[in-house]
């Protein structure tokens, strides 16, 4: 996804990426004031006013970022997709109130905006006269600093309506937190969300459709957070040693990718230990193999072509900080050793492995 996205700068420690389905918003913007006759510069002032606008909601990404930070929650990075930001924090706060206020501290931003462009409009006396706007007909018509008051308003609303994935759903679930188990808060909260959603729906049909687009929006994103909880939940009280991949095959540096493809075929493994005198020195995946094959041929020695920078984690670390520290950030699998002595490999696969018996268990 990172290579579709253009990283537009980083600010605070966390960088802003765009993603690339962010632009047909900006063409569509330059279509909408060509197809009612509008001029190029119009054109112009209403791609400025989305860009502005999108700069509001990286300040409102930044409000949980930055909350967030307050709790020791890191922030990888915040993306702009067409429909709004999204700050992909490290973990989630543990604490109830403490996802309370990162939740709530985004819409926050879009209202603090909201009221400073309200004052200064007011003390300006700028502030136009609605039904006089109504009677022109056309949303384009706004005079700027109005409609951007206007939709920080909007922003900050429709970031609190209670439903996954908006901040408000966010914010209900920290709420119900207080008194029932977050499991159960969650499946509270997704189930207000998906009967928001079927109403939205319902109402869209007769008053505007765009409000069908959100129910549905809404309804998915309530599903997809129920279950991220879900795997949370059967996630809890795993350690890496629950998983450990205790059989694999160790490998020679100085050996050719010819020899690694014939350990990948005799064996299930996926990954394989690259060992020089039993100090681990890298891991070798299947697809570093098919990558140095293609790119440096059958005789390339596995040092050149294995990943150098692999973690190596406890066999007491808990399979959740397994996931913040190694799978979310781009790696598949590490080396498990304890003190010195090397103890086995961990890698996604396993743990999924480890889930799917975990939930079959469950059922029964
Ligand atoms: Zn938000």
């Amino acid at each position: 996804m990172k290579s579709w996205s253009l990283k537009l700068g980083r600010f605070a420690g966390i960088e802003v990426f765009i993603h690339w389905t962010f632009w047909i918003i900006v063409a569509w913007i330059l279509l909408m004031h060509f197809q009612i006759g509008h001029g190029l510069e119009q054109g112009i002032w209403g791609v400025f006013f989305v860009l502005v606008l999108f700069a509001c909601v990286v300040l409102h990404e930044f409000g949980h970022a930055l909350t967030a930070r307050r709790f020791g929650i890191a922030t990888k990075n915040i993306t702009l997709y067409p429909i709004g930001g999204i700050a992909s924090l490290e973990s989630m706060p543990e604490k109830p109130w403490q996802e309370l206020l990162v939740a709530l501290a985004g819409p926050a931003v879009n209202a603090l905006i909201a009221v400073v462009l309200w004052l200064y409009l007011n003390a300006t006396g700028q502030i136009p006269d609605l039904s006089a706007m109504k009677e022109s007909n056309s949303m384009l018509e706004v005079p700027f600093l109005w409609g951007l008051y206007a939709a920080n308003v909007v922003l900050a609303a429709f970031n609190l309506i209670p439903a996954f994935p908006m901040d408000g759903g966010r914010a209900l679930r920290a709420i119900l937190a207080f008194s029932v188990p977050r499991s159960q808060a969650t499946r509270m909260a997704a189930g207000v969300g998906q009967f928001l959603a079927i109403i939205f729906v319902f109402l869209g049909f007769f008053y505007n459709f765009w409000l069908v687009f959100i129910g549905l929006f809404v309804y998915l994103g309530a599903g997809f957070e129920a279950s991220q909880e879900h795997t949370q939940s059967l996630l809890a009280g795993l350690r890496v040693k629950d998983a450990l991949i205790k059989r694999f095959t160790v490998l020679d540096p100085d050996m050719t990718l010819e020899e690694a493809v014939s350990s990948l075929l005799d064996s299930q493994d996926t990954d394989f230990l690259v060992s020089d005198d039993d100090r681990p020195v890298g891991i070798l995946s299947k697809n570093d193999i098919y990558r140095g094959l293609s790119e440096k041929g059958n005789d390339a020695m596995i040092a050149e072509v294995m990943d150098r920078d692999f973690y190596v984690v406890s066999a007491e670390m808990t399979l959740q900080d397994f996931f913040g520290e190694v799978l979310n950030k781009g790696k598949d699998v590490a080396v498990v050793m304890d003190d010195s002595s090397l103890l086995g490999l961990i890698d996604r696969a396993n743990i999924e492995e480890k889930l799917l018996i975990r939930e079959a268990l469950r059922r029964v």
